[in-house]
Protein backbone atom coordinates (compact mmCIF):
# COMPACT_ATOMS: atom_id res chain seq x y z
CA UNK A 1 0.00 0.00 0.00
CA UNK A 2 1.29 3.08 -0.61
CA UNK A 3 1.72 4.75 2.87
CA UNK A 4 2.50 8.87 1.90
CA UNK A 5 -0.38 9.01 -0.12
CA UNK A 6 -3.48 7.47 1.52
CA UNK A 7 -2.46 6.86 5.16
CA UNK A 8 -2.52 9.99 7.63
CA UNK A 9 0.29 10.60 9.75
CA UNK A 10 -1.50 8.91 12.62
CA UNK A 11 -1.08 5.35 11.01
CA UNK A 12 2.61 5.47 10.98
CA UNK A 13 4.33 2.85 13.17
CA UNK A 14 6.41 3.90 16.29
CA UNK A 15 9.80 2.70 16.63
CA UNK A 16 10.68 -0.49 18.71
CA UNK A 17 12.46 2.06 20.95
CA UNK A 18 9.53 4.83 21.45
CA UNK A 19 7.17 1.53 22.72
CA UNK A 20 9.80 0.40 24.69
CA UNK A 21 9.72 3.44 26.33
CA UNK A 22 5.83 2.56 27.84
CA UNK A 23 4.97 1.82 31.29
CA UNK A 24 3.65 -1.85 29.83
CA UNK A 25 7.24 -2.72 28.63
CA UNK A 26 8.92 -1.50 31.98
CA UNK A 27 6.75 -3.69 33.74
CA UNK A 28 7.20 -6.76 31.22
CA UNK A 29 10.87 -6.54 31.44
CA UNK A 30 10.20 -6.66 35.68
CA UNK A 31 8.56 -9.66 35.20
CA UNK A 32 9.97 -12.04 32.43
CA UNK A 33 12.99 -10.09 31.49
CA UNK A 34 14.50 -7.57 28.75
CA UNK A 35 14.99 -9.83 26.24
CA UNK A 36 11.04 -10.98 26.65
CA UNK A 37 9.84 -7.12 26.42
CA UNK A 38 12.13 -6.28 23.32
CA UNK A 39 11.11 -9.84 21.65
CA UNK A 40 7.18 -8.65 22.93
CA UNK A 41 7.85 -5.30 21.56
CA UNK A 42 8.86 -6.51 18.34
CA UNK A 43 5.87 -9.04 17.58
CA UNK A 44 3.16 -6.42 18.45
CA UNK A 45 4.62 -3.94 16.33
CA UNK A 46 4.54 -7.05 13.47
CA UNK A 47 0.85 -7.57 14.38
CA UNK A 48 -0.13 -3.80 14.23
CA UNK A 49 1.67 -3.85 11.15
CA UNK A 50 0.06 -6.58 9.15
CA UNK A 51 -3.37 -5.09 11.12
CA UNK A 52 -2.66 -1.76 8.66
CA UNK A 53 -1.85 -3.70 5.55
CA UNK A 54 -5.00 -5.48 5.93
CA UNK A 55 -7.15 -2.33 6.82
CA UNK A 56 -8.19 -4.98 9.52
CA UNK A 57 -7.85 -2.06 12.71
CA UNK A 58 -8.90 1.68 13.05
CA UNK A 59 -7.64 3.75 16.18
CA UNK A 60 -4.31 5.22 17.62
CA UNK A 61 -1.54 3.28 16.28
CA UNK A 62 0.54 3.23 19.36
CA UNK A 63 -2.36 2.12 21.72
CA UNK A 64 -3.26 -0.84 18.84
CA UNK A 65 0.68 -2.01 19.91
CA UNK A 66 0.16 -2.02 23.44
CA UNK A 67 -3.28 -3.89 23.24
CA UNK A 68 -0.96 -6.49 20.80
CA UNK A 69 1.91 -6.31 23.40
CA UNK A 70 -0.29 -6.77 26.42
CA UNK A 71 -2.27 -9.59 25.16
CA UNK A 72 1.15 -11.29 24.24
CA UNK A 73 2.46 -10.50 28.16
CA UNK A 74 -0.27 -12.10 29.78
CA UNK A 75 -0.50 -15.17 27.77
CA UNK A 76 3.23 -15.35 27.98
CA UNK A 77 2.75 -15.12 32.00
CA UNK A 78 0.35 -17.53 32.23
CA UNK A 79 1.81 -20.01 30.15
CA UNK A 80 4.03 -22.13 32.72
CA UNK A 81 2.71 -24.63 35.62
CA UNK A 82 0.01 -22.44 37.44
CA UNK A 83 -2.72 -23.12 40.19
CA UNK A 84 -6.40 -23.61 39.08
CA UNK A 85 -9.24 -24.21 40.56
CA UNK A 86 -10.52 -28.23 39.48
CA UNK A 87 -14.22 -28.27 38.86
CA UNK A 88 -14.64 -31.20 36.67
CA UNK A 89 -15.45 -33.55 39.37
CA UNK A 90 -12.30 -35.67 38.08
CA UNK A 91 -10.50 -36.83 41.12
CA UNK A 92 -7.37 -37.97 39.69
CA UNK A 93 -7.02 -35.62 36.81
CA UNK A 94 -3.74 -36.44 35.00
CA UNK A 95 -3.60 -33.02 33.19
CA UNK A 96 -4.66 -31.23 36.41
CA UNK A 97 -1.40 -32.56 38.21
CA UNK A 98 -3.50 -35.81 39.59
CA UNK A 99 -3.16 -35.58 42.90
CA UNK A 100 -3.09 -32.59 45.30
CA UNK A 101 -1.48 -32.93 48.34
CA UNK A 102 -1.83 -33.60 52.10
CA UNK A 103 -1.09 -30.76 54.17
CA UNK A 104 1.85 -32.49 55.73
CA UNK A 105 3.55 -33.68 52.59
CA UNK A 106 3.12 -29.50 51.89
CA UNK A 107 5.21 -29.34 54.91
CA UNK A 108 7.79 -31.83 54.38
CA UNK A 109 8.37 -30.21 50.87
CA UNK A 110 8.81 -26.94 51.87
CA UNK A 111 10.94 -27.65 55.20
CA UNK A 112 13.38 -29.76 52.71
CA UNK A 113 13.55 -27.76 50.29
CA UNK A 114 14.59 -24.44 51.89
CA UNK A 115 17.71 -26.25 53.88
CA UNK A 116 20.10 -29.05 53.33
CA UNK A 117 18.72 -32.58 54.07
CA UNK A 118 19.73 -36.30 55.13
CA UNK A 119 18.51 -37.79 51.80
CA UNK A 120 21.63 -40.49 51.49
CA UNK A 121 23.73 -39.55 55.21
CA UNK A 122 22.94 -41.54 58.36
CA UNK A 123 22.78 -38.99 60.89
CA UNK A 124 23.71 -42.27 63.44
CA UNK A 125 26.91 -43.14 61.61
CA UNK A 126 28.00 -39.69 59.87
CA UNK A 127 28.41 -41.96 56.71
CA UNK A 128 27.14 -42.17 53.86
CA UNK A 129 23.32 -43.58 53.58
CA UNK A 130 20.95 -45.30 51.31
CA UNK A 131 18.57 -42.57 49.71
CA UNK A 132 14.92 -43.01 50.71
CA UNK A 133 15.21 -45.44 53.46
CA UNK A 134 12.57 -44.30 55.39
CA UNK A 135 9.65 -44.45 52.69
CA UNK A 136 11.05 -47.31 51.49
CA UNK A 137 10.81 -48.57 54.61
CA UNK A 138 7.20 -47.20 54.98
CA UNK A 139 5.32 -48.67 51.99
CA UNK A 140 7.09 -52.36 52.82
CA UNK A 141 5.18 -52.24 56.41
CA UNK A 142 1.87 -51.23 54.75
CA UNK A 143 2.41 -53.72 51.87
CA UNK A 144 3.92 -56.27 53.66
CA UNK A 145 6.69 -56.81 51.16
CA UNK A 146 9.97 -57.23 51.98
CA UNK A 147 11.88 -54.42 49.87
CA UNK A 148 10.99 -51.67 47.89
CA UNK A 149 12.79 -49.12 45.53
CA UNK A 150 10.97 -46.01 44.16
CA UNK A 151 11.56 -44.01 40.89
CA UNK A 152 10.27 -41.67 38.50
CA UNK A 153 6.52 -43.14 37.76
CA UNK A 154 4.84 -46.53 37.50
CA UNK A 155 6.04 -46.22 33.65
CA UNK A 156 9.78 -46.18 34.35
CA UNK A 157 8.89 -48.88 37.43
CA UNK A 158 7.24 -51.40 34.80
CA UNK A 159 10.45 -50.52 32.15
CA UNK A 160 13.20 -50.60 34.63
CA UNK A 161 11.76 -54.32 36.05
CA UNK A 162 10.99 -55.38 32.52
CA UNK A 163 14.56 -54.71 31.55
CA UNK A 164 16.34 -56.20 35.07
CA UNK A 165 14.03 -59.25 34.34
CA UNK A 166 13.57 -60.48 31.47
CA UNK A 167 15.82 -58.67 28.88
CA UNK A 168 16.69 -61.28 25.69
CA UNK A 169 14.08 -63.41 27.19
CA UNK A 170 9.98 -63.70 26.82
CA UNK A 171 7.48 -61.86 29.16
CA UNK A 172 3.81 -64.32 29.35
CA UNK A 173 1.16 -61.70 29.19
CA UNK A 174 -2.42 -62.63 28.73
CA UNK A 175 -3.97 -61.20 25.45
CA UNK A 176 -6.52 -59.09 27.25
CA UNK A 177 -4.50 -56.88 28.88
CA UNK A 178 -2.45 -55.54 26.17
CA UNK A 179 -3.73 -52.53 26.58
CA UNK A 180 -3.09 -48.33 26.20
CA UNK A 181 -3.20 -46.73 29.44
CA UNK A 182 -3.65 -43.00 29.15
CA UNK A 183 -2.09 -41.71 25.84
CA UNK A 184 1.53 -43.32 25.96
CA UNK A 185 1.78 -45.98 27.88
CA UNK A 186 1.17 -49.12 26.04
CA UNK A 187 2.29 -52.58 27.54
CA UNK A 188 3.48 -54.03 23.81
CA UNK A 189 5.39 -51.09 23.47
CA UNK A 190 6.98 -50.79 26.62
CA UNK A 191 8.20 -54.19 26.67
CA UNK A 192 9.83 -53.97 23.46
CA UNK A 193 11.71 -51.12 24.44
CA UNK A 194 12.88 -52.92 27.38
CA UNK A 195 14.49 -55.70 25.57
CA UNK A 196 12.06 -58.49 26.11
CA UNK A 197 9.82 -60.23 24.19
CA UNK A 198 5.86 -60.51 23.58
CA UNK A 199 5.09 -63.95 24.71
CA UNK A 200 0.86 -63.61 24.34
CA UNK A 201 -1.22 -66.32 26.45
CA UNK A 202 -5.09 -66.92 25.85
CA UNK A 203 -7.46 -64.51 23.98
CA UNK A 204 -8.74 -61.14 24.75
CA UNK A 205 -11.57 -61.76 26.72
CA UNK A 206 -10.43 -65.50 28.31
CA UNK A 207 -6.96 -66.51 29.77
CA UNK A 208 -6.62 -69.38 31.89
CA UNK A 209 -4.17 -71.07 33.87
CA UNK A 210 -3.51 -73.73 31.77
CA UNK A 211 -2.96 -70.78 29.15
CA UNK A 212 -0.36 -68.95 31.05
CA UNK A 213 1.70 -72.91 31.94
CA UNK A 214 1.68 -73.78 27.93
CA UNK A 215 3.42 -70.60 27.48
CA UNK A 216 6.46 -71.25 29.94
CA UNK A 217 9.65 -72.34 27.76
CA UNK A 218 13.48 -72.27 28.58
CA UNK A 219 13.43 -68.80 27.35
CA UNK A 220 10.97 -67.29 29.72
CA UNK A 221 11.92 -64.15 31.99
CA UNK A 222 9.13 -63.53 33.93
CA UNK A 223 4.58 -63.48 33.97
CA UNK A 224 3.67 -60.09 33.86
CA UNK A 225 -0.05 -59.04 35.04
CA UNK A 226 -1.36 -56.01 33.91
CA UNK A 227 -4.00 -54.11 35.31
CA UNK A 228 -6.56 -52.88 32.83
CA UNK A 229 -7.31 -49.62 34.53
CA UNK A 230 -9.62 -47.15 32.69
CA UNK A 231 -10.71 -50.16 30.16
CA UNK A 232 -12.92 -53.51 30.73
CA UNK A 233 -14.01 -56.66 29.06
CA UNK A 234 -17.47 -57.44 30.28
CA UNK A 235 -19.52 -60.92 29.72
CA UNK A 236 -17.82 -63.97 28.75
CA UNK A 237 -14.49 -63.68 30.50
CA UNK A 238 -12.14 -65.54 32.61
CA UNK A 239 -8.82 -64.91 34.11
CA UNK A 240 -6.66 -67.13 37.11
CA UNK A 241 -6.25 -65.31 40.43
CA UNK A 242 -3.01 -64.16 41.60
CA UNK A 243 -2.86 -66.99 43.79
CA UNK A 244 -3.06 -69.83 40.78
CA UNK A 245 -0.66 -67.57 38.96
CA UNK A 246 1.92 -67.52 41.79
CA UNK A 247 1.40 -71.00 42.50
CA UNK A 248 2.16 -71.94 38.97
CA UNK A 249 5.22 -68.97 38.89
CA UNK A 250 6.73 -71.04 42.10
CA UNK A 251 6.65 -74.13 40.70
CA UNK A 252 8.45 -73.23 37.67
CA UNK A 253 11.06 -71.18 39.47
CA UNK A 254 10.34 -67.46 37.36
CA UNK A 255 9.11 -64.49 38.53
CA UNK A 256 5.81 -63.17 38.45
CA UNK A 257 5.06 -59.13 38.35
CA UNK A 258 2.06 -57.46 38.60
CA UNK A 259 1.81 -53.78 37.10
CA UNK A 260 -1.03 -52.60 39.50
CA UNK A 261 -1.92 -49.29 38.07
CA UNK A 262 -3.58 -46.60 40.84
CA UNK A 263 -1.85 -47.98 43.66
CA UNK A 264 -4.83 -48.97 46.35
CA UNK A 265 -3.05 -49.35 49.85
CA UNK A 266 -6.16 -49.81 51.52
CA UNK A 267 -9.11 -51.50 50.14
CA UNK A 268 -11.67 -49.32 48.23
CA UNK A 269 -14.64 -51.20 47.08
CA UNK A 270 -17.11 -49.61 48.81
CA UNK A 271 -16.78 -46.67 46.92
CA UNK A 272 -17.07 -48.64 43.45
CA UNK A 273 -13.53 -49.45 43.08
CA UNK A 274 -13.86 -53.25 43.98
CA UNK A 275 -11.88 -54.04 41.13
CA UNK A 276 -8.56 -52.34 42.02
CA UNK A 277 -5.31 -54.66 43.17
CA UNK A 278 -4.87 -53.61 46.97
CA UNK A 279 -1.00 -54.09 47.11
CA UNK A 280 -0.76 -55.79 50.66
CA UNK A 281 -3.32 -58.84 49.09
CA UNK A 282 -0.97 -59.14 45.41
CA UNK A 283 1.70 -59.46 48.14
CA UNK A 284 -0.37 -61.85 50.51
CA UNK A 285 -0.81 -63.75 47.61
CA UNK A 286 2.81 -64.33 46.77
CA UNK A 287 2.95 -62.27 43.92
CA UNK A 288 7.11 -61.25 43.54
CA UNK A 289 6.97 -57.98 42.54
CA UNK A 290 4.25 -55.35 42.26
CA UNK A 291 4.60 -51.98 40.83
CA UNK A 292 2.54 -48.74 41.06
CA UNK A 293 2.43 -45.05 40.87
CA UNK A 294 2.80 -42.64 43.76
CA UNK A 295 0.17 -39.94 42.40
CA UNK A 296 -3.25 -42.11 41.41
CA UNK A 297 -4.93 -43.54 44.33
CA UNK A 298 -2.10 -43.16 46.55
CA UNK A 299 -2.42 -39.14 46.91
CA UNK A 300 0.96 -38.71 46.37
CA UNK A 301 3.75 -37.37 44.29
CA UNK A 302 4.62 -39.02 40.67
CA UNK A 303 6.43 -41.67 41.58
CA UNK A 304 6.78 -45.48 40.91
CA UNK A 305 6.88 -48.00 43.68
CA UNK A 306 8.40 -51.46 42.80
CA UNK A 307 7.66 -53.68 45.83
CA UNK A 308 8.60 -57.53 46.58
CA UNK A 309 11.53 -60.10 46.60
CA UNK A 310 14.47 -58.36 48.31
CA UNK A 311 16.76 -60.70 45.72
CA UNK A 312 14.89 -59.19 42.90
CA UNK A 313 14.61 -55.50 44.33
CA UNK A 314 18.64 -55.30 45.01
CA UNK A 315 18.77 -56.46 41.24
CA UNK A 316 17.04 -53.57 40.16
CA UNK A 317 18.75 -51.22 42.44
CA UNK A 318 22.60 -52.29 40.94
CA UNK A 319 21.29 -51.57 37.60
CA UNK A 320 22.51 -48.79 35.54
CA UNK A 321 19.42 -47.64 34.80
CA UNK A 322 18.52 -47.12 38.28
CA UNK A 323 20.84 -44.15 38.60
CA UNK A 324 18.38 -42.36 35.68
CA UNK A 325 15.19 -43.16 36.85
CA UNK A 326 15.69 -42.44 40.77
CA UNK A 327 13.95 -39.70 42.65
CA UNK A 328 14.60 -36.39 44.14
CA UNK A 329 14.67 -35.57 47.36
CA UNK A 330 11.15 -33.69 47.38
CA UNK A 331 9.51 -36.30 46.03
CA UNK A 332 10.89 -38.62 48.54
CA UNK A 333 9.98 -35.88 51.65
CA UNK A 334 6.67 -36.08 49.77
CA UNK A 335 6.23 -39.57 49.80
CA UNK A 336 7.40 -40.20 53.55
CA UNK A 337 4.78 -37.55 54.78
CA UNK A 338 2.33 -39.41 52.64
CA UNK A 339 2.57 -42.90 53.82
CA UNK A 340 3.07 -41.75 57.35
CA UNK A 341 -1.18 -40.70 57.01
CA UNK A 342 -1.53 -44.20 55.71
CA UNK A 343 0.59 -45.25 58.91
CA UNK A 344 -1.25 -43.95 61.48
CA UNK A 345 -4.56 -44.75 59.57
CA UNK A 346 -5.62 -41.08 59.03
CA UNK A 347 -5.24 -41.33 55.13
CA UNK A 348 -8.94 -40.37 55.07
CA UNK A 349 -8.49 -37.44 56.56
CA UNK A 350 -5.04 -36.13 55.60
CA UNK A 351 -5.10 -37.27 51.93
CA UNK A 352 -7.17 -34.67 49.51
CA UNK A 353 -7.57 -37.35 47.02
CA UNK A 354 -8.61 -40.07 49.20
CA UNK A 355 -10.82 -37.59 51.00
CA UNK A 356 -12.63 -36.32 47.59
CA UNK A 357 -13.40 -39.90 46.71
CA UNK A 358 -15.27 -40.65 49.98
CA UNK A 359 -17.13 -37.46 50.41
CA UNK A 360 -20.82 -38.23 50.52
CA UNK A 361 -22.70 -37.03 47.64
CA UNK A 362 -25.42 -34.83 50.31
CA UNK A 363 -21.69 -33.52 51.54
CA UNK A 364 -21.71 -32.26 47.87
CA UNK A 365 -25.19 -31.13 47.76
CA UNK A 366 -24.97 -29.24 51.11
CA UNK A 367 -22.12 -27.02 49.67
CA UNK A 368 -23.45 -26.74 46.32
CA UNK A 369 -26.80 -24.91 48.23
CA UNK A 370 -24.24 -22.37 50.22
CA UNK A 371 -22.27 -21.55 47.64
CA UNK A 372 -25.65 -20.59 44.95
CA UNK A 373 -27.00 -18.60 48.29
CA UNK A 374 -23.93 -16.39 47.73
CA UNK A 375 -24.50 -15.35 44.38
CA UNK A 376 -27.25 -12.63 45.34
CA UNK A 377 -28.33 -10.97 41.62
CA UNK A 378 -27.94 -13.55 38.96
CA UNK A 379 -28.92 -11.44 36.32
CA UNK A 380 -29.68 -13.21 32.91
CA UNK A 381 -27.85 -16.54 34.58
CA UNK A 382 -29.88 -19.46 35.43
CA UNK A 383 -28.32 -21.69 38.12
CA UNK A 384 -29.57 -24.35 39.23
CA UNK A 385 -28.16 -27.73 41.12
CA UNK A 386 -28.72 -31.45 39.57
CA UNK A 387 -27.78 -35.09 40.30
CA UNK A 388 -24.94 -35.82 38.31
CA UNK A 389 -21.76 -38.17 38.28
CA UNK A 390 -17.79 -37.20 39.36
CA UNK A 391 -15.18 -39.34 38.06
CA UNK A 392 -12.49 -40.98 39.95
CA UNK A 393 -10.18 -41.02 36.87
CA UNK A 394 -6.47 -41.79 36.52
CA UNK A 395 -6.68 -44.85 34.86
CA UNK A 396 -9.34 -46.70 38.06
CA UNK A 397 -12.32 -48.35 36.41
CA UNK A 398 -14.36 -46.54 34.07
CA UNK A 399 -17.27 -47.61 36.28
CA UNK A 400 -16.48 -46.38 39.56
CA UNK A 401 -18.81 -43.05 39.14
CA UNK A 402 -19.06 -41.27 42.42
CA UNK A 403 -23.07 -39.77 43.14
CA UNK A 404 -23.19 -36.09 42.90
CA UNK A 405 -24.65 -33.26 42.50
CA UNK A 406 -23.97 -30.78 40.04
CA UNK A 407 -24.35 -26.70 40.09
CA UNK A 408 -25.54 -25.99 36.58
CA UNK A 409 -25.53 -22.50 34.90
CA UNK A 410 -27.17 -20.98 32.12
CA UNK A 411 -26.99 -17.66 30.54
CA UNK A 412 -29.31 -16.61 27.03
CA UNK A 413 -27.24 -15.81 24.42
CA UNK A 414 -24.20 -17.19 25.41
CA UNK A 415 -22.97 -20.88 24.75
CA UNK A 416 -21.47 -23.16 27.36
CA UNK A 417 -18.25 -23.16 25.69
CA UNK A 418 -18.00 -19.30 26.14
CA UNK A 419 -19.26 -19.09 30.09
CA UNK A 420 -16.22 -21.82 30.31
CA UNK A 421 -13.93 -19.50 28.39
CA UNK A 422 -14.37 -16.65 30.70
CA UNK A 423 -13.89 -18.81 33.75
CA UNK A 424 -10.59 -19.84 32.18
CA UNK A 425 -9.29 -16.75 31.61
CA UNK A 426 -9.34 -15.36 35.45
CA UNK A 427 -6.55 -14.87 37.44
CA UNK A 428 -7.06 -18.38 39.53
CA UNK A 429 -8.33 -20.35 36.01
CA UNK A 430 -11.76 -22.48 36.76
CA UNK A 431 -11.68 -25.56 34.77
CA UNK A 432 -15.39 -26.30 34.27
CA UNK A 433 -17.23 -29.26 32.94
CA UNK A 434 -19.62 -29.13 29.80
CA UNK A 435 -22.71 -31.23 29.10
CA UNK A 436 -25.73 -30.29 27.04
CA UNK A 437 -24.41 -26.68 26.52
CA UNK A 438 -24.81 -26.20 30.37
CA UNK A 439 -21.97 -25.47 32.68
CA UNK A 440 -21.60 -27.60 35.32
CA UNK A 441 -19.06 -27.17 38.63
CA UNK A 442 -18.83 -30.32 41.14
CA UNK A 443 -17.56 -29.25 44.22
CA UNK A 444 -16.41 -32.72 44.95
CA UNK A 445 -13.10 -31.59 43.34
CA UNK A 446 -13.30 -28.30 44.65
CA UNK A 447 -11.33 -27.35 48.25
CA UNK A 448 -13.02 -25.29 50.67
CA UNK A 449 -11.33 -22.33 51.14
CA UNK A 450 -11.38 -21.95 46.89
CA UNK A 451 -15.55 -21.78 47.22
CA UNK A 452 -15.35 -17.87 48.03
CA UNK A 453 -13.17 -17.52 44.39
CA UNK A 454 -15.57 -19.85 42.77
CA UNK A 455 -18.81 -17.89 43.65
CA UNK A 456 -16.72 -14.51 42.49
CA UNK A 457 -16.56 -16.51 39.11
CA UNK A 458 -19.98 -17.17 38.99
CA UNK A 459 -20.93 -13.30 39.93
CA UNK A 460 -18.94 -12.55 36.72
CA UNK A 461 -20.85 -14.40 34.58
CA UNK A 462 -24.06 -13.04 35.58
CA UNK A 463 -22.58 -9.30 35.17
C1 LIG B 1 -1.27 -45.36 35.13
C2 LIG B 1 -0.64 -46.64 34.86
C3 LIG B 1 0.70 -46.72 34.47
C4 LIG B 1 1.54 -45.49 34.26
O1 LIG B 1 1.75 -44.88 35.50
P1 LIG B 1 2.57 -43.49 35.60
O2 LIG B 1 2.84 -43.35 37.06
O3 LIG B 1 1.69 -42.44 35.05
O4 LIG B 1 3.81 -43.66 34.81
C5 LIG B 1 1.23 -47.95 34.24
N1 LIG B 1 0.51 -49.08 34.39
C6 LIG B 1 -0.79 -49.05 34.77
C7 LIG B 1 -1.53 -50.33 34.91
C8 LIG B 1 -1.41 -47.83 35.04
O5 LIG B 1 -2.69 -47.78 35.42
Amino acid sequence: MNMSASVPSMRVLPSIDRVLAEDLFAAIGLSLGRGAAVRIARDAVAVVRTQIEEESSSGDVLQLVLNAARTAFERESSSGVRRVINATGVIIHTNLGRSPLSEAAIQAISEYASRYCALEFDVVTGKRGRRGPRAESLICELTGAEAAVIVNNCAAAAFLTLKVLALGKEVIISRGELVEIGGDFRVPDVLAESGATLREAGTTNRTKIADYAKAISENTGLILRVHPSNFRVIGFTAAPTNLELAALARERAIPFVEDAGSGALVDLSEFGLGDEPVIARSIADGVDVVLFSGDKLLGGVQAGFIVGKSEIIERICRHPLYRALRIDKLAYSAIEATLGSYARGSQFEDIPTLRMLAAPAEEVLKRSRKLIDRIESRGLLKIEIVEGESVVGGGSAPDAKPVTWLISTERPGKTADELSASFRRRPIPVIARISDDKLLLDLRTVFEDEEAELADAIRELAA
